[in-house]
């Protein structure tokens, strides 16, 4: 079906997490109108672009998403604004999936009744731990108990789909730890949870500490490679078996309740984001074009700043087809690859395909699907790298 989805990025918060690699900040209040402001000209202007990315617009949105950040900080009038804006714009589905994601303890009343008028019916909750020492470290502001009482608060005025992040890897966090905080996801009876394996690099602080070796943030605490690995593979377990079952590398559900927007990226289907470091792709036959805005604040705000489109040619859009695809535990059609790429451009990947089964790190399912096994999905990108190194040019 030819929908689209429309993120909008909210990248004010309370407090700046050791951990956070994206781009958000704690801003002065004054500076989110002017934020909202830039971002309703932004997509009130989307009819205006030109009409090249007119002509792949799909027409209905059927989800949106307001990510960051943390978006629940907004005031109920500028969330208002926001979403007449959207509403004003596109033909949003009556059925769409409508998210925001939230700081557990960071919704007034106002704001969650807001949530529910403007129809919003999917919360994501930034916990990334139950047990308070480990998000205390990294710089949350809340408890285990403040995420239990805030999902269940949630839930009562009428929000059921509800996501909860966790972070493997987090200073301080054993094996009985980690344990807590997924029984705590499976016992809240959220449909839904995100696990990511903590991210080192040098666009966090605690990344940052990590890779100089030093102490700050608790850096000494984080668990090392191999037992986050560990941790990971024992939440893939454990939410198995309690019947939120992963669709995703980081991504687990109970049946029916997978995100419409999130399934968007991995399985190349069209995306408009607006606000600071949104993405957007919009396909084009077999390739494709990506667009994205600045990730400084001062250049979004003064003028909308952005990027230069670039064109997916037809080779890199088979590349991402395959790489995003086999994110997804359903993998990838080889057989549709073919229909869609032609046949000469799958040959090579196949027959890497099928070494790669034989080393384990791969499922070939009716001859055709292949998924990641799950030492596949630990060394996902070696996986990733070799299925794409014989796709002609
Ligand atoms: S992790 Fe989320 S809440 Fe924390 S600083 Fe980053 S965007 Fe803000």
């Amino acid at each position: 079906m030819n929908t689209l989805g429309v993120y909008i990025s909210v990248p004010f918060c309370r407090a700046k997490c050791s951990y956070c690699n994206f781009a958000s900040g704690v801003f002065a209040a004054g500076r989110m109108q002017q934020y909202v402001e830039r971002v309703c000209a932004e997509v009130a202007g989307v009819r205006a672009r030109d009409a090249a990315l007119q002509a792949h617009l799909p027409q209905q949105v059927d989800s949106i998403y307001l990510g960051g950040g943390t978006p629940s900080l907004l005031a109920p009038q500028q969330l208002r604004q926001l979403f007449a804006q959207v509403r004003d714009a596109f033909a949003v589905s009556p059925q769409a999936e409508i998210t925001l994601e939230c700081a557990p303890g960071q919704i007034t009343d106002a704001v969650l009744e807001e949530f529910v008028r403007l129809g919003v019916n999917r919360i994501s909750f930034g916990v990334q731990s139950f047990v308070d020492q480990e998000a205390a470290a990294v710089g949350r502001l809340h408890t285990g108990q403040q995420c239990r009482a805030e999902i269940g608060r949630v839930r009562a005025a009428g929000i059921a789909e509800i996501n909860v992040d966790l972070i493997a890897g987090l200073p301080h966090q054993t094996a009985e730890s980690w344990r807590t905080s997924l029984e705590q996801v499976v016992d809240s009876g959220v449909p839904h949870a995100s696990v990511y394996m903590l991210e080192v690099d040098e666009d966090s602080r605690l990344g940052n500490e990590l890779l100089a070796g030093g102490a700050r943030y608790h850096a000494h605490f984080v668990p090392d490679e191999d037992r986050t690995a560990d941790l990971y593979l024992e939440a893939c377990a454990f939410l198995d078996a309690a019947g939120i079952d992963q669709y995703e590398i980081s991504n687990f559900a109970r049946a029916g309740h997978a995100s419409r927007h999130n399934c968007k990226y991995w399985q190349r289907q069209p995306y408009l984001g607006f606000g600071l470091d949104a993405h957007s792709m919009l396909l084009t036959g077999t390739g494709a074009v990506r667009f994205a805005n600045s990730d400084d604040l001062d250049a979004y705000t003064a003028t909308g700043a952005a990027l230069e489109p670039q064109t997916v040619s037809r080779r890199e859009s088979l590349e991402e087809a395959i790489f995003l695809g086999l994110r997804m535990t359903e993998g990838v059609d080889l057989e549709h690859l073919r229909n869609v790429f032609g046949r000469d451009a799958l040959q090579a990947c196949a027959t890497e395909a099928e070494t790669l089964v034989q080393e384990g790190l791969l499922h070939q399912r009716a001859g055709q699907r292949i998924r990641l096994t799950d030492r596949g999905r630990l060394l996902s990108n070696e996986v990733f790298a070799r299925l794409i190194d014989g796709v002609p040019a």
